[in-house]
């Protein structure tokens, strides 16, 4: 680890489930099992990390967001147990000033990144007919909150992945490092395309957001929307972004079929890979270049060992 011995290679993350859509409508894991399950098809097709959100596991309710810490570790245990090695990132939004709940799952399941919503955003959209499509809506990342997330993450041994939904938000995470908000080394970005009312799926976009972002700190994009991701997929490759894709991001191939499972959403990410010339990290590889702890380590040791601030910290991890 610590080594630039992976040369440019792709981290693939799969969004296996994602917050609200509706397991009756859609072919979305819920329960620990099918989590599991769905984990182990992106795992087989190239992906080094799950990007996961809890579902309230009443039946019925699958639709609904969860923070039951018992939950949240049900899930993760039951993917750690599918797919050795495998890299766990759960998520952490919440709108509102309680989130207590995502702080409560950091703590019971203590995964090896998280996603640390780097900014505020208004969440809109519109209709064809004029009308919200549903109430505008405040996603609220204010400095404290963040810092709450950095801090727990930080106690926890978790990477934080700095979510950028528009433009000033990946200049903000450069504002985190220079007041000492974030000091566990370089952050990690995450440009999330495709918000209505966010940054837009274009390619075209990419080299100014790598131009605001701090020098040499690792990145990935997060594309939300139909066939029109896919170009910008191809665009991160070649720039030397790591890569995420999964049916909360998606439900649609590059030729406009809808993907059933996450398996063939993966298996397309990794042929955009290997067109830039690039090869597909394993969970080992990720975890060496983003200087996360070994699978299996005791927590108390990566405390001290992985995630310390005086540790050099993916020292070369995308070299
Ligand atoms: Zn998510």
């Amino acid at each position: 680890m610590h080594s630039t011995d992976h040369g440019n290679k792709a981290i693939i993350t799969c969004a296996i489930t994602g917050v609200l859509t509706d397991p009756g409508q859609h072919h979305v894991p819920v329960t620990p099992e099918q989590l599991a399950q769905e984990a182990r098809r992106a795992y087989d097709a190239g992906a080094a990390v799950v990007h996961v959100h809890f579902r309230n596991q009443e039946p019925g309710k699958g639709h609904l967001p969860s923070w039951d810490p018992q939950v949240a570790r049900d899930c993760v245990q039951a993917m750690r147990e599918a797919c050795p090695g495998l890299i766990i990132n759960q998520t952490t939004g919440v709108v509102g000033p309680n989130y207590q709940g995502p702080l409560d799952c950091l703590r019971a399941t203590r995964p090896e990144m998280a996603a640390c919503n780097a900014g505020s955003l208004n969440y809109l959209k519109v209709r064809s007919n004029g009308t919200w499509a549903w109430p505008p809506m405040l996603f609220d990342n204010q400095p404290a909150k963040v810092k709450d997330f950095i801090d727990v993450m930080l106690e926890t041994g978790t990477l934080p992945e700095f979510e950028c939904f528009d433009v000033g938000i990946v200049r903000c995470v450069e504002m985190y490092v220079q007041t000492g908000m974030y000091t566990q080394g370089l952050p990690e970005y995450n440009f999330v395309m495709g918000v209505e009312s966010g940054m837009p799926a274009d390619p075209d976009l990419l080299p100014i957001l790598l131009k605001l972002k701090i020098k040499d700190a690792p990145w990935q994009a997060t594309v939300i929307g139909r066939s029109e991701i896919w170009p910008v997929h191809q665009r991160v490759a070649e720039l030397g972004g790591h890569l995420r894709t999964g049916l909360e991001d998606t439900f649609y191939l590059p030729d406009g079929t809808k993907a059933e499972s996450n398996g063939p959403l993966i298996e397309k990410l990794a042929e955009y890979a290997r067109n830039a010339g690039r090869e597909v990290a394993s969970p080992q590889e990720a975890r060496g270049m983003l200087g996360l702890r070994e699978a299996g380590m005791p927590q108390e040791v990566a405390a001290l060992a992985g995630r310390f601030p005086d540790f050099p910290l993916r020292d070369g991890d995308s070299a």
